[in-house]
Formats: structure tokens, C-alpha cells, sequence
């Protein structure tokens, strides 16, 4: 094994890119990081607060205080920490999802994220997925992915996983709720989503998981000398 090196992997809601990124650092024997889990869970605190969706100042404030850890478990899977307790499955429900966008736009809340994923990704040796990790958390990442698929595709998975897990939504909200999402993270003035200029724009609405795990795999492999 060569460097330890870091990469980015961004994208649009649904696109796969947990799935694909949990993947590729198992195979790379490298960390993942989720950092949508870290703005769902300061979403969920101001949900718990009762804190309004427009409140910049507690909404910054409650970023700033909540103590956030992610681990990994047993199975290889990311279990995050709001102070102290294990919100994994919290953070995934539909309410959350449709309050996060709002809560990510907000500059403070931003800050205080860039500032503890940069921390994270500092020795490299990192699989970090989100919306600006190429663009700001880890400009300096050696390998930068963009993966994107067609909004209908990403709502087929997106459905599917939710279903998975045991949650009853129709297609139609989840179709919704992730076109909305799109255009609010690609619209904010802040770190908004979209591909930086150096990384590999994946298309992955006809791949496999597989295909795509392999294809970032061997980048990385190639670049890791
Ligand atoms: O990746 P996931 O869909 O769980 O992310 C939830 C939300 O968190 C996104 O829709 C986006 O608003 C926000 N986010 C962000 N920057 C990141 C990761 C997530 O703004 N790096």
C-alpha cells in the first residue's frame, strides 16, 4: 500500500454515494466519512430544541455546542454520536431530510462542520462524501469524484433504501423531497454543490455499485503509486 491519500467523493441526494464510498475505503482499508450524517444530526438537535428552521443564531449556536462523534461498528457500518447517543437511525427519517437543506445553508452551521471534517480528513487515509468536500472541506484531496444520476434514478434508490430500512414513504415525497433538496444545495450562496474543477464526473444512472466501486478503486490504486 502506497500513500495514504484523501478523497472526495460529492454528489447530488441518492446518487449512491454512501453505498459506493463505505465500498471503496473498505477495499482501500481507509476511513469513511459521512458528512451529511453531521448536518442531519444538528438538524435533529433543532428538531429535539424546537428551535425555528429561520433562526440563524440557534441553529449556529446549537452547531456549535453539540459534541458530534462517528464510529464505526462491528459490521463495518457508520454509527453517529450526538452528545453521546447513537442518533443513526434518527437522522435518516423523513422529517429530518426535509429540514436539513435549510439548516445547511445557514454560514455558522457550515463553519463549525468544515472545521471538524477538515480536522478528520488532515492525514489522509480518508473516503469523505458530501456536496463540498472537492470544493472546500478538502480542496487538496488527491482523488475528487463527482457522481450523479438522473433525478428519477436517485429517487428509485433513495425509496428503496428508505423501504429497506423500514420506513413507509410513497415514491412521489421521496421524488420531492430530493428535487427540492438539489435545488436548494446547488442554489445556496454557501459551498454550493457542484463538481470541482479537477474531479471525475461519474454518471452512474446505468452502473452497478460494483462498477463504480471498481472504477474509483483502481484511480485511487493508480494514484497511490
Ligand atoms: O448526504 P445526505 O443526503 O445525507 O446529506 C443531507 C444534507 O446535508 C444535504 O442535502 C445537504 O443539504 C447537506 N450537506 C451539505 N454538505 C455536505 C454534506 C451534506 O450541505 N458536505
Amino acid at each position: 500500500m502506497g500513500r495514504l491519500l484523501k478523497i472526495a467523493i460529492d454528489g447530488p441526494a441518492g446518487a449512491g454515494k454512501s453505498t459506493v464510498a463505505k465500498l471503496a475505503a473498505e477495499r482501500l482499508g481507509y476511513l469513511y466519512i459521512d458528512t451529511g450524517a453531521m448536518y442531519r444530526a444538528v438538524t435533529l438537535q433543532a428538531l429535539m430544541d424546537k428551535v425555528d428552521m429561520s433562526d440563524e443564531t440557534n441553529l449556529t449556536r446549537i452547531a456549535e455546542s453539540v459534541d458530534l462523534v462517528l464510529r464505526v461498528d462491528t459490521n463495518g457500518n457508520t454509527r453517529i454520536f450526538l452528545n453521546g447517543v447513537d442518533v443513526s437511525t434518527q437522522i435518516r427519517t423523513p422529517l429530518v431530510s426535509r429540514c436539513v437543506s435549510v439548516v445547511s445553508q445557514i454560514q455558522g452551521v457550515r463553519h463549525k462542520m468544515t472545521r471538524l471534517q477538515k480536522e478528520m480528513g488532515a492525514a489522509g487515509g480518508v473516503v469523505m462524501e458530501g456536496r463540498d468536500i472537492g470544493t472546500k472541506v478538502l480542496p487538496d484531496a488527491e482523488m475528487k469524484f463527482f457522481l450523479t444520476a438522473s433525478v428519477e434514478e436517485r429517487a428509485r434508490r433513495r425509496h428503496a433504501e428508505l423501504t429497506e430500512r423500514g420506513f413507509t414513504v410513497a415514491y412521489e415525497e421521496v421524488f420531492e423531497d430530493i428535487a427540492q433538496r438539489d435545488n436548494i444545495d446547488s442554489n445556496r450562496a454557501m459551498a454550493p454543490l457542484k463538481p470541482a474543477s479537477n474531479a471525475e464526473i461519474i454518471d452512474c444512472t446505468s452502473m452497478t455499485v460494483e462498477q463504480v466501486v471498481d472504477l474509483i478503486v483502481g484511480r485511487v490504486s493508480r494514484g497511490a503509486g
